[in-house]
């Protein structure tokens, strides 16, 4: 060996050290876990799932930086449910989220059980600061709020932005207050100017990224947008060719586009999760103020495609593929994934979710089957590419619907579920039928959360449902 080479070898060994010990460190350290979840954006709402006129440059390009799901899945059709099979792993029969109003209402004395384990709540074991900012709507009342659900900052609103004394619904203008905001459990305001929800929520999320920077964080960022009503601050209005919908959806991507070049800014995008997505599909009801789920058939609230199926991007440079994938997830996965990917430990039989760490990192299809509830009955299931209605799926439609169940749909066929195919397929309907059984043989139904009334309350709603 010459005295060139010998000079190489600690340098070379020092070398390898350092590098060993950064990957090392990479793999020991936490990841930081974001989601940023909308409300009631559509399926077909974004540029990269096809919009003709909405504009989502950062929503583009964090799907071309990461994962693009088109079939992902909520837990519900609708707010509260959804939110609460997000933020827990269950199905929302399992944590009494279901009843005859289909979300909670100010009214209402129920929320979600303080005793449920939420994504915030599992990751405090591991050591994460953890953050709700934005729309809760699991319950209003304190021992429901998210401070005690394991979250150590609240900055945001308790229920919907349409829950509010203006409007057109006679009993929330003679009976529900002004809309509150709340910091941590103390109402800071009330009745705030709406067109700045989405900079304040997005402000207070990257001010809590930087506070956060050096220990591992979860931000759930729960904006109350696009939900109707639509208000706009002058400098975001009449931008998108789509109105005022469209103007909020592209203030929404603004918004993604400042979280992402903070985490980038931060050097930390290597170890940090966000997933971006919807609680439900769009509102139909509202008209043109409402979003499109594209070509699936219905919209929130119901159990077809248009409810339960959103846009869904994930990212993670350096670990989730740049892919466009068909594979299968859910919302319900996100509780076990992240608690899995933090190094915690959960019960698998007390939740519906699935770790989908092969399915975020490698592409690898883990979930076969989706359910779909209408509040605490289940409707219809789907395997693989099938989607049977056990029952049906519209009973308010006096139309020529199909009235005879079960139907059968092969969604990777038939995505706008139009052709019902099960005189051709009885083999599949009764593996499924088998499915479906089982399914209600293991499920916990929870006492639902919505039965109970305030007591001040009581009187304004029993005359209300004597009118109505
Ligand atoms: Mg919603």
């Amino acid at each position: 060996m010459n005295f060139s080479k010998l000079l190489l070898v600690p340098f070379v060994t020092f070398f390898l050290l350092i590098i060993s010990s950064c990957g090392k460190l990479d793999q020991e350290s936490k990841p930081n876990f974001i989601i940023i979840f909308v409300d009631d954006l559509g399926y077909g709402d974004l540029g990269t799932y096809g919009h003709p006129t909405i504009k989502t440059p950062n929503l583009d390009q964090m799907a071309s930086e990461g994962m693009r799901f088109t079939q992902f899945y909520v837990g519900s059709s609708i707010c509260t449910p959804s939110r609460a099979a997000l933020l827990t792993g269950k199905l929302p029969v399992q944590t009494g989220m279901y009843g005859q109003r289909s979300v909670l209402f100010p009214d209402n004395a129920g929320g979600l059980d303080p005793n449920e384990v939420t994504i915030a709540s599992a990751l405090k074991n591991y050591d994460y600061n953890t953050a709700c900012i934005g729309k809760w709507h699991l319950g209003h009342l304190k021992k429901y709020m998210p401070l005690n659900h394991g979250f150590d900052l609240f900055y945001g609103i308790p229920y919907s932005n349409d829950m509010r004394p203006e409007g057109n619904w006679d009993y929330a203008r003679e009976n529900f207050p002004p809309l509150p905001f709340l910091d941590g459990h103390d109402t800071v305001g009330v009745s705030l100017d709406q067109s700045k929800f989405i900079e304040m929520f997005t402000q207070k999320s990257i001010d809590f990224i930087y506070q956060n920077k050096e220990n591992p964080f979860f931000l759930y960022l729960a904006h109350s947008a696009p939900h109707t009503p639509i208000i706009l601050s002058d400098k975001n209005k009449g931008k998108s060719k789509r109105g005022s919908y469209g103007d909020v959806v592209e203030e929404l991507d603004r918004s993604v586009g400042e979280i992402i070049n903070t985490v980038k800014k931060l050097n930390i995008s290597k170890n940090t999760f966000i997933i971006f997505t919807s609680d439900n599909g769009p509102w139909g009801w509202a008209n043109v103020d409402g979003g499109s789920s594209g070509l699936l058939r219905g919209n929130k609230g119901s159990v077809y495609e248009g409810g339960y199926r959103v846009p869904a991007i994930v990212w993670m440079p350096g670990s989730v593929p740049e892919t466009t994938t068909n594979v299968l997830a859910s919302a319900l996965d996100l509780f076990p994934t992240m608690v899995s990917l933090a190094g915690g430990q959960y019960d698998q039989k007390s939740i519906d979710g699935f770790d989908l760490t092969k399915t975020f990192f490698e592409n690898i299809p883990i979930r076969s089957d989706i359910h779909y509830y209408r509040q605490d009955t289940l409707i219809a299931l789907r395997h693989n590419e099938w989607k049977m209605y056990i029952k049906d799926p519209n009973p308010w439609d006096d139309g020529p619907t199909q009235k005879e169940m079960p139907l059968l749909y092969n969604l990777e066929h038939d995505p706008s579920e139009k052709y019902d195919i099960r005189k051709e397929n009885k083999t599949i309907i009764k593996e499924i039928q088998n499915l479906y059984e089982d399914h209600l043989q293991s499920v916990f139904k929870a006492p639902s959360q919505y039965d109970t009334i305030i007591p001040s309350y009581q009187p304004a709603f029993d005359d209300y449902n004597k009118k109505n």
